[in-house]
């Protein structure tokens, strides 16, 4: 049996999202963003949904999420002020795991 190599970008293409509109599971508070130096969370999040605009204020959009936790873990300032697991029934539904 052979077993057919994919890029990351093609499996998560496989995912599909229901995303809850009404209440995001991720906030962030941006006045702490801002005296976060380092911000990790550029760099950890497989899904890059954190990135900073033009004013380099942090940018953030919670539908792409793979609900791993990694940002909630490597936040160092604690600007992410929620982070939960979306309601019932939205958010992802692997495909390929
Ligand atoms: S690591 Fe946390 S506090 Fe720092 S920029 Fe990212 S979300 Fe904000
Ligand atoms: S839980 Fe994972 S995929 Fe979702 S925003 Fe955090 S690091 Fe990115």
């Amino acid at each position: 049996m052979s077993i057919e190599k994919k890029e990351a970008a093609e499996l998560l293409s496989l995912d599909k999202f229901n995303v809850d509109e009404d209440e995001a599971h991720i906030v962030l508070d941006k006045s702490i963003c801002r005296q976060c130096a380092a911000k990790p969370c550029l760099y950890v999040c497989p899904a890059v949904l954190y990135k900073l605009d033009a004013n380099k204020e942090m940018s953030f959009d919670y539908a792409g999420c793979l609900e791993c936790g990694t940002c909630r873990i490597m936040c160092q300032k604690k600007g992410i002020v929620k982070w939960q697991y979306p309601r019932g029934t939205f958010g992802i539904n692997y495909r390929f795991g």
